[in-house]
């Protein structure tokens, strides 16, 4: 006997095939940068800040050290606040080694983690005066030695100090290296590789900090600020930011 519709079992749906929808933004990958190009974004930096310079505050390599052991995790204005006091108070190992850990932390507590800080600047300064005779070593491996005193903190002061052709990857860096396609790496140490690789050698020093100013102040992390980046011509970002809209006037 035929059953009718009512009984019958229901069918399950018929799945319908997923719409295609555009990648998200940030999604697509950005292909690595010929070597005309990445000239070229170079380029396009150098011709808008011809001479660029660390905006930390420093004399010599020794208060350049201290400065940037301080800056981990702390915005260079902030510690820049903080040295004017203390190189005012002491600007040598040997004064800052005296100071002693309470004397450096009075002056640096508006900064993150200055505990910690305090005690590697002055057991830094300590081993500068015990194992170099007072003097910021010119190596690699005795830099990395001191206390506080990681790969970043060595090719900052190799870069900046003694013009060595090093590369310091920061967190500006690394996003600048990867979303631009000028040096794309997995980790730090390989976009500085890669950075190292791809940059000619006497434009290291400057490319050091053109990078990090161009990533703090435009190609920021959140939204790049594309519609007026002087090396988007050269940038293989696909998925360039556009200017933001402006809000209609009133009445
Ligand atoms: S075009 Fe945009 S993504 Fe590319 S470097 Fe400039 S700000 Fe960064």
């Amino acid at each position: 006997m035929p059953q009718d519709d009512a009984s019958r079992p229901a069918r399950p749906p018929r799945k319908q095939p997923a719409a295609r929808r555009p990648p998200p933004a940030g999604a697509r990958k950005t292909p690595r940068m010929t070597h005309a190009q990445v000239l070229g974004f170079l380029d396009a930096l150098a011709q808008a800040n011809p001479d660029p310079r660390s905006e930390l505050v420093y004399a010599d390599p020794f208060t350049l050290l201290v400065a940037v052991v301080l800056s981990a995790q702390a915005t260079d204005a902030s510690v820049n606040k903080a040295t004017v006091g203390l190189f005012r108070e002491a600007a040598t190992p040997q004064a800052m080694a005296a100071l002693g850990e309470d004397g450096v932390a009075r002056h640096i507590r508006t900064i993150g983690l200055w505990q910690n800080k305090a005690k590697n600047v002055v057991e830094l300064s300590r081993r500068l005066v015990a194992e170099h005779g007072g003097q910021v070593p010119h190596d690699r491996a005795a830099l990395e030695a001191l206390p506080g005193v990681g790969r970043k903190t060595a090719n900052v002061v190799l870069n900046v100090a003694f013009g060595e052709p090093t590369m310091a990857v920061d967190t500006h860096v690394f996003r600048v290296a990867n979303r631009t396609g000028i040096a794309p790496g997995k980790n730090v140490r390989a976009v500085e590789d890669a950075l190292v690789a791809r940059v000619p050698p006497a434009l290291l020093g400057r490319a050091h900090h053109w990078l990090i100013l161009h990533g703090r102040h435009v190609c920021k992390a959140r939204a790049p600020e594309c519609w007026r980046c002087v090396a988007a011509a050269w940038c293989r970002f696909p998925d360039k930011a556009a200017p933001p809209a402006r809000k209609p006037p009133r009445g």
